[in-house]
């Protein structure tokens, strides 16, 4: 359930998920993620969450200041 608007349906997506961070901004496309039908609130698993720190990590290592990657599983 949303702990949003409290709404009771999530539906799996996908999106396109962007972060700055510093002056890194990273933009990672197709990221899976379940969205609240009624108030569009999105949700990452704690693996998904752990890839996008991955794909940010490495955006870093590049020294990549716009960083646009797909998603990927580790
Ligand atoms: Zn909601």
């Amino acid at each position: 359930m949303c702990s949003y608007c409290c709404g009771k349906e999530l539906k799996e997506f996908t999106t396109t998920y962007a972060a700055v961070l510093g002056k890194y901004t990273i933009i990672i496309k197709n990221v899976p993620c379940l969205e609240c039908v009624q108030c569009e609130e999105k949700y990452y698993s704690d693996e998904v969450m752990q890839n996008i720190e991955r794909i940010a990590t490495k955006a870093k290592e590049l020294n990549s200041e716009l960083f646009v990657a797909e998603y990927k599983a580790a």
